[in-house]
C-alpha cells in the first residue's frame, strides 16, 4: 500500500459532465443540492501509483471523480460558477482535504463516502433511483487527481444525454 499520492493529475479528459441531485443534510435534515463530475473517455492511472514510470491508459467508460484533491485551475472556476456548493473541504472522516459538497443550509459538508454509497445520491441502483438526476455536459478539458469509479448507472446517464 502506497501512503503518498502521485503529484501529477491522474485524470486527465477533453470534457467532462457536472451531475446533480438532492440529498438530506445529515446535520440540520435540510435538502440540499449536491454535484458529483463525471467523465467519459479519458487517459487515466492509479492515484496512489508513486512510480515514476508509471504511464496512463486509455479509457472509455464513464465514470465519477471521488476524493477529488486536485483539480486545474479551469475546471476549477467552471465548478464554482455552476457548482458553487462543491468547496475545497476538510474530512476528518477521510483525513484529507478534497473538492466537497456543502450544505445550503448549514454549510456542513456532505461527505463523498456518503453520497457515493450504494442507494446514496450518486448510486443509485434502479433507472428510477436515478430519474431525477440532471446531467450537463462541459466543453472544457479536465485534469484531476481523484478516483474514477466507473458504474452501470453512468451509461443511464449517458444514454439520457446524448
Ligand atoms: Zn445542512
Amino acid at each position: 500500500m502506497k501512503d503518498e499520492r502521485l503529484q501529477r493529475p491522474n485524470v486527465v479528459a477533453r470534457r467532462f459532465a457536472l451531475i446533480g441531485a438532492k440529498t438530506t443534510c445529515w446535520s440540520c435534515r435540510g435538502v440540499t443540492d449536491v454535484t458529483t463530475i463525471m467523465v467519459g473517455e479519458r487517459l487515466e492511472m492509479s492515484p496512489w501509483d508513486d512510480d515514476i514510470d508509471a504511464t496512463y491508459e486509455s479509457r472509455n467508460e464513464p465514470a465519477v471523480l471521488k476524493s477529488i484533491v486536485f483539480l486545474d485551475v479551469d475546471a476549477a472556476e467552471v465548478v464554482a460558477s455552476n457548482a458553487p456548493r462543491l468547496r475545497w473541504s476538510f474530512s476528518t472522516t477521510a483525513g484529507e482535504r478534497y473538492l466537497g459538497n456543502r450544505c445550503g443550509q448549514c454549510d456542513a459538508l456532505q461527505g463523498d463516502w456518503y453520497l457515493h454509497k450504494p442507494e446514496g445520491p450518486f448510486f443509485p441502483l434502479s433507472q428510477t433511483a436515478a430519474k431525477d438526476l440532471t446531467i450537463a455536459w462541459v466543453e472544457r478539458e479536465l485534469s484531476a487527481i481523484a478516483t474514477a469509479v466507473e458504474s452501470t448507472w453512468l451509461d443511464w446517464m449517458l444514454s439520457r444525454s446524448e
